[in-house]
């Protein structure tokens, strides 16, 4: 099974019947020479290391290589804990989580890029509360990778995902549009759906630029996982009410790699520009970097 746009993938689940994870094992079974039942473990590796990253996350004891970061996702579930707080449960876990992986990611750990490093934090958030919350099983989860991979595979095919290349509408964005996908699919959506709101998902975070401080994926990458998190969550809630997309996903994606093009290259990961650029973002690259020349001394 090929498919190399939205279109086509959406025509092949018609035609056959199934769901997009569906499609993505048939593709893999059709490119490679692993058995189905190799290619289902392999992505169960991929859940597990994804929730060891969570667990890690949460446990209040990591610190970046920047210093940046660290201790945030245990901060923030303590407080959701013990207080009412401004969102529903399952998106202050998700947050909280996201805010954990970024945690390991930035002190050097164990996560799954999904679908790059700086992105990783927003599936495994948004997997974990939504398991927690529902009670799906690991191999429920597990299938529902094949479906955030779809996605992820698609834009990769038809635009980037890379922060230096399309700015951070590629990297979180797709992150986000991959896990808004999945979520659908586990809500019981169709395919149909799941683009619909990975669609959505592009377009609230179009045109976000890659800005990260002292060019450490730390600040502001940390929070926009969390945000990221929470687009998924919302953008998959809208579709499950009957709140279509109003522009197909293929276009989208056109239309996010178009932006991403046109970001000038002080917003692509450089840090030049914008958040990475303010006077306080330059005083703390300063002091991280004056830091380390005295360690090394
Ligand atoms: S700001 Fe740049 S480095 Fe940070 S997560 Fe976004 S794309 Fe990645």
């Amino acid at each position: 099974m090929k498919f190399k746009t939205g279109e086509a993938l959406l025509a092949q689940c018609e035609k056959e019947q199934i769901s997009i994870s569906e499609a993505m094992i048939r593709r893999e079974l059709s490119i490679s020479e692993n058995t189905r039942e190799q290619i289902q473990e392999r992505m169960a590796r991929a859940w597990s290391i994804m929730k060891d990253a969570v667990e890690e996350g949460r446990s209040g004891k990591l610190h970046s290589i920047g210093g940046l970061i660290g201790g945030e996702s245990r901060k923030m579930l303590d407080w959701a804990n013990a207080h009412r707080g401004a969102s529903s449960s399952i998106i202050s876990h998700a947050s909280a989580y996201a805010l954990g992986v970024l945690e390991v990611n930035a002190s050097m750990g164990l996560i799954v890029a999904a679908p790059t490093a700086g992105s990783s934090g927003v599936i495994p958030a948004v997997f974990m509360a939504l398991q927690e919350e529902m009670g799906y099983t690991d191999d429920q989860m597990t299938m529902a990778l094949f479906n955030a991979g779809a996605v992820g595979y698609l834009i990769m095919q038809n635009a980037t995902v890379a922060g230096a290349e399309g700015g951070c509408q590629a990297e979180i964005g797709s992150a986000a549009a991959m896990a808004s996908s999945a979520v659908v699919e586990l809500l019981g959506g169709t395919p149909g759906q799941c683009l619909d709101a990975a669609s959505d998902v592009l377009s609230c975070m179009l045109g976000l630029v890659c800005d990260p401080i002292a060019g450490l994926v730390e600040v502001p990458c940390q929070k926009r996982n969390a945000a990221g998190a929470a687009n998924a969550l919302v953008c998959a809630q809208m579709i499950m009410a009957g709140i279509p997309a109003k522009v197909p996903f293929d276009e989208m994606v056109t239309a996010m790699y178009r932006v991403g093009r046109s970001i000038p290259y002080e917003l692509r990961e450089t840090a030049l520009g914008g958040v990475a650029a303010t006077p306080t973002a330059c005083a703390l690259c300063d002091q991280i970097f004056c830091n380390q020349s005295k360690e090394r001394k």
